[in-house]
């Protein structure tokens, strides 16, 4: 019962729709823990892990590594984690297998999903996004323009369908994500604050 005051955020979109940054600013603001479950691959690649090498293979060709991989690195760090105020789920859950799972992973420490914020923005400007990031970052995934499509089709078809699983559960909220990031930021509290009411 300790935790039902927990605060915990989905920040959803498709990749490049700037949930990593917002999600920086979102901490700060709520003193929350991050789980970005492909910040933790990217750790498990360089450590050298077996997980890492598994996961590298699905990662380079823009596809979703399997569930129960990116379910048990989630409950390890929910589990690592327990003191924490409330969590940020970045780019996780991406189907409708890994929601059920954070659902009831939260549900065993008697917290649920606050909400979940969801950025939209179009796909040329994704795609810009994208290959500018790849120029500057050592993301092999955000070079290549036809990784970036697989990515793209995977999202389409394995992640958007967890816009009407939390629209029906009344969670959602939709944002604009292109223009100013404090404009979007302030949108995205605003949220916030109306689903903790
Ligand atoms: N990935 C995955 N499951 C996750 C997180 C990441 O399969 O829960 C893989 C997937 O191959 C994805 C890549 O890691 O394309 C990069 O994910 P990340 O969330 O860092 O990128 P973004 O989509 O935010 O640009
Ligand atoms: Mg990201």
């Amino acid at each position: 019962m300790a935790h039902t005051h927990m605060l915990n955020i989905v920040i959803f979109g498709p990749p490049g729709s700037g949930k990593g940054t917002q999600s920086e600013k979102l901490l700060d603001k709520f003193q929350l823990k991050h789980i970005s479950t492909g910040d933790l691959l990217r750790a498990e690649r360089a450590a050298e892990t077996e997980l890492g090498k598994q996961a590298n293979a699905f990662i380079c060709k823009g596809e979703l590594v399997p569930d129960d991989v990116v379910i048990g690195m989630v409950r390890n760090f929910m589990v690592n984690h327990s003191d924490s105020k409330g969590f940020i789920f970045d780019g996780f859950p991406r189907t409708v297998n890994q929601a059920i799972a954070l659902d009831s992973m939260l549900d065993e420490s008697k917290t649920t999903i606050t909400c979940v914020l969801g950025l939209e923005v179009g796909e040329n400007e994704l795609v810009s996004r994208l290959l500018l990031r790849g120029l500057s970052s050592s993301r092999i995934d955000d070079q290549d323009e036809n990784t970036i499509r697989t990515r793209f089709k995977e999202y389409q078809n394995k992640t958007l369908p967890l816009q009407d699983f939390y629209q029906i559960q009344g969670k959602y909220c939709s944002i604009q994500g292109t223009g100013d990031l404090s404009t979007i930021f302030h949108s995205l509290c605003a949220c916030v604050d109306k689903a903790r009411k």
